[in-house]
């Protein structure tokens, strides 16, 4: 009786119920949510660098 419900899956993009195997409920949100990671992703690379070129910088002004 609830097999529906209990075989629905949400959208890992935008929360959507919806039945099937996949992450996404649609291919538009699969693309849309791998961009976001990809964004994501490299704004936290962007991060990393600064924050050890920060320490870098901390670590030659301390010694010096
Ligand atoms: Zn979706």
């Amino acid at each position: 009786m609830n097999q529906k419900i209990a075989q629905h899956r949400h959208c890992r993009s935008c929360g959507k119920a919806f039945v099937g195997d996949d992450k996404y409920c649609s291919e538009d949100c699969e693309k849309g949510n791998e961009e976001t990671m990809r964004k994501k992703k490299r704004q936290l690379l962007t991060l990393y660098v600064i924050s050890v070129i920060i320490m870098i910088g901390a670590l030659v002004l301390s010694v010096l």
